[in-house]
């Protein structure tokens, strides 16, 4: 357990809502979850399976017309179909993650994944016993991955590779040849490689690429989807993996090890959304376009800050190198003398330090009034 990492922003939600308790009024800006409700025909779909006897347990990869919805979904967004034994259904994505680390990778193996990056990546290989072999992310390079950098990390014992486009907490998305020169790279180097491509839809500009249509998942490719972002269901923990056979099956004997199943009546919501209506998900990307703009706009205006223009996800990653100040010293300012719940660029690695995370899944009235405080705090360029 000495090994374990954390989420800070589960903690930092915490220290917020500790101090709204006290009285203060807090923005917040910390947590990466949509503040959309779930679509009203989604709710419906599992009050309707409950009516129906979703109560039990269900097969431990997933409900069979789910997994196949799962397959109609891929090959809606990614362009081919999987088989329905390829996906194993789990509460929320992180599972896959985890399942995935422990069922590909043993101890003193080596694990390449992104600094800054999804914490849970490092805190999991560690945990599993596996080595951490981070890249570092450049601002200079839009904190794309760059394959050059790839290379040079790739040894006999590197076992799984974890790539995040769009990037948690960066926003930064990666190109199609990036994308094809990490799948050949895979590929030669005999490593897995887990893409979680849970902010998939969630994109400005451009078409999301995704490793998985090189090998369809059958060779090496380990596609992470879920609903917590693209359908704003945080709540309902669902998520989903695309795999390889060799993985499947242990894929599944960790679920009936750990959760025995999914949620039988969250399944039957999440058919509803890979297939229903998709106009709330649009709309809600409008939205956070609108915020991201207002968002990268009003930072850029502020002295000593500045901040790229992500291209999906829901994040902004500002640079307040001219601060000089350690970006967790601004948290903390920012949280206790300006009532604004952020989280610093290290809580997503060392490669951090120097920059701040604001979620702008928050609505836009808040993006204003933190635009404002920020200004008056730090002035204006
Ligand atoms: N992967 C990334 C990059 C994330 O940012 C998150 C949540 O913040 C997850 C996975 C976990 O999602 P879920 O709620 O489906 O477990």
């Amino acid at each position: 357990m000495g090994r374990i990492g954390t989420e800070t922003a589960f903690e930092a939600l915490a220290r917020a809502r500790a101090l709204e308790k006290q009285g203060r009024r807090i923005l917040h800006f910390e947590i990466g979850e949509p503040d959309f409700p779930t679509p009203p025909h989604i709710v419906e779909a599992a009050k309707k399976a409950l009516d129906a006897g979703y109560t039990h347990y269900v097969p431990a990869a997933g409900i069979p017309e789910v997994r196949e919805a799962v397959c109609e979904y891929i090959n809606r967004t990614r362009g081919f179909r999987p088989t329905p034994d390829q996906v194993v259904i789990a509460p929320g994505a992180k599972p896959i993650l985890f399942y995935t680390l422990l069922a590909a990778c043993d101890k003193r193996e080596q694990v390449i994944y992104q600094d800054p990056g999804f914490p849970i990546y490092e805190s999991m290989i560690r945990y599993i016993g596996a080595r951490p072999v981070p890249i570092k992310l450049k601002e200079k390079n839009e904190f794309r991955l760059d394959p050059e950098d790839i290379k040079k990390k790739i040894k006999p014992k590197t076992k799984l590779m974890i790539i995040n486009s769009p990037h948690n907490p960066t926003g930064a998305t990666l190109t199609e040849e990036e994308v094809k020169t990490i799948s050949d790279l895979c590929h030669d180097h005999g490593i897995w490689l887990l893409s979680d491509e849970v902010y998939n839809e969630i994109l400005y500009e451009g078409k999301h690429y995704s490793p998985s249509v090189y090998d369809k998942c059958l060779e090496r490719t380990i596609l992470l989807d879920g609903f917590s972002k693209t359908f704003a269901m945080t709540g309902w923990r669902l998520g989903y993996g695309v795999m390889p056979p060799e993985l499947i099956k242990w894929e599944t004997l960790l679920t009936i090890n750990s959760v025995s199943c999914t949620s039988a009546f969250s399944q039957m919501a999440a058919k509803e959304a890979l297939l229903g209506p998709h106009e709330s998900v649009l709309a809600m990307v409008e939205e956070f376009r609108r915020r991201r703009d207002y968002m990268v706009e009003g930072l850029n205006q502020v002295k000593g800050w500045s901040c790229l223009k992500p291209g999906g996800a829901f994040y902004v990653f500002p640079n307040v190198k001219k601060l000089k100040v350690k970006s967790k010293d601004i948290e903390n300012h920012l949280l206790n003398d300006l009532g604004i719940a952020s989280l610093c660029g290290t809580a997503f690695g060392a490669a951090g330090e120097g920059y701040m995370r604001f979620s702008y899944a928050s609505p836009m009235e808040k993006i204003k009034e933190l635009i404002e405080l920020l200004k008056k705090e730090y002035g204006t360029k």
